[in-house]
């Protein structure tokens, strides 16, 4: 296993964005924990929503004096060929699980944990990844409690992924999802906690004119002197960019210098991501005003979601997705399909669209209407950040896992 670097950050910075009450709460329970030590285990350090939150996460409660640990599993290709088609299967569809799997995913998880070298006084899992390394950790640590922190659309499991990983979650001693559709049947208690963006980062905070300028140039030729529509996620099939390219074609009828931005990243345990990219690139390569970008630097991802008249996710599946908090926090109004955590996210309506995860035409039509009106989109827009101010920034989450916690250790 491995520690990523993570940024320095403190709670203090947070008092412009949260509620005084929000800032005290956290002391307040970071108090109970003083002496304890939380262990966060996910498998990649970079790219996805996990990585996001774990980067701000850990580093405030470590600010907050609650010993705070994060540490990845080291796996090769085939362990994350597995854990995808877990990832895939309990979101829906996956291959047949073999019984090779599940010894690739058994004799990994397990040599992760026996690296394990600290004793801790509670692990929080993230995702169903690093969820075999139970086994182990009931020998070694017998006295600490197991959070699994579950970030995926669980609304429709398949039945023999879902077995699987039973076998795990049916030992932890507290689980966490982000909606309650996602519960699944287990013995220990369970919380809903919605995930958050942290307003304080590169990707998120307010930039100088002199870098917002020095990003938007860098992303010539897409040109922000004309409508541009963007969908940025990994490239991944869940996320839906051939729905999107649909949905921009579709509304390029009525705006016809419509550009499309499709940025995506590649998860270190994604191996999807290469191929996928490859396969969108090819459907956009007879078309100059579709833009596939990878790997930008969060500061161009910020100011893409910025100045991107629209924010498009059509995705089929969907555990919550930050990017549209990103988006709306930015004041840009998204079109976002009516699965999974979306619509937690965007209020038909008022801070954007919510759209038949099928009806990518419908889609481009509800882009369509609001680059049709920019009165529509400014409104839309401030709804879009007090909305997120109030449900979807770092401190509220925190104080959420937290109180898991608490409870947890009790
Ligand atoms: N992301 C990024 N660059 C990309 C694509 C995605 O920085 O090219 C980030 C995005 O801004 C967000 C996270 O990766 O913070 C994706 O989280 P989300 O919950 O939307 O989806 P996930 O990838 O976890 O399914």
């Amino acid at each position: 296993m491995h520690a990523p670097s993570l940024p320095d950050r403190t709670i203090e910075a947070y008092t412009d964005v949260t509620g005084h009450g929000r800032l005290e709460r956290l002391r307040s329970l970071a108090e109970t924990l003083a002496d304890r030590r939380i262990l966060h285990v996910n498998s990649t350090a970079t790219g996805g929503g996990v990585a996001e939150l774990l980067r701000s996460i850990v580093p405030v409660c470590e600010d907050l004096e609650v010993g705070t640990d994060w540490l990845v599993v080291d796996a090769d290709d085939d362990f994350f060929e597995v854990t995808k088609a877990m990832h895939n299967g309990l979101q829906g569809s996956g291959p047949p699980l073999t019984g090779e799997m599940k010894a690739t995913y058994r004799a990994v998880t397990e040599r992760n944990a026996v690296e394990l070298d600290e004793e801790y006084d509670l692990v929080v899992i993230h995702d169903p990844q690093p969820l075999g390394m139970i086994d182990r950790l009931e020998e070694t640590m017998p006295d600490a409690p197991i959070v699994w922190r579950c970030h995926v659309d669980l609304t429709d499991p398949s039945e023999e992924y879902l077995a699987f990983v039973s076998e795990y979650t049916d030992r932890v001693d507290h689980a966490i999802f982000s909606r309650s559709a996602y519960e699944i049947e287990m013995d220990a208690p369970t919380t809903i906690v919605y995930p958050s963006i942290d307003p304080l980062t590169e990707k998120n905070r307010s930039l100088d004119e002199g870098t917002m300028a020095t990003e938007r140039d860098r992303m010539d030729p897409l040109s922000f002197d004309a409508p541009v529509v963007t969908q940025v996620s990994r490239f991944d099939p869940w996320k839906d960019q051939f729905g999107t390219l649909e949905a921009y074609r579709r509304a390029r009828e009525s705006v016809p210098d419509l550009q499309l931005a499709l940025a995506g990243g590649m998860a270190g345990d994604d191996p999807e991501g290469e191929k996928l990219y490859e396969q969108v690139a090819s459907k956009a390569v007879d078309d100059p005003n579709v833009h596939v970008v990878t790997d930008l630097p969060d500061a161009r991802v910020n100011v893409l979601q910025r100045l991107s008249d629209v924010v498009v996710q059509k995705s089929l599946r969907e555990g919550f997705g930050l990017v549209v908090s990103e988006a709306l926090w930015k004041r840009t109004p998204v079109v976002g399909s009516n699965v999974g955590g979306i619509p937690l996210q965007i209020e038909d309506g008022e801070t954007g669209y919510l759209v038949d995860p099928d009806d990518a035409s419908g889609a481009g039509d509800r882009v369509a209407d609001l680059l049709e009106d920019d009165r529509r989109r400014a409104e839309f827009g401030e709804n879009a950040r007090e909305h997120v101010r109030e449900r979807f920034l770092l401190p509220r989450q925190l104080v959420d896992l937290l109180e898991v916690v608490v409870d947890a250790l009790d």
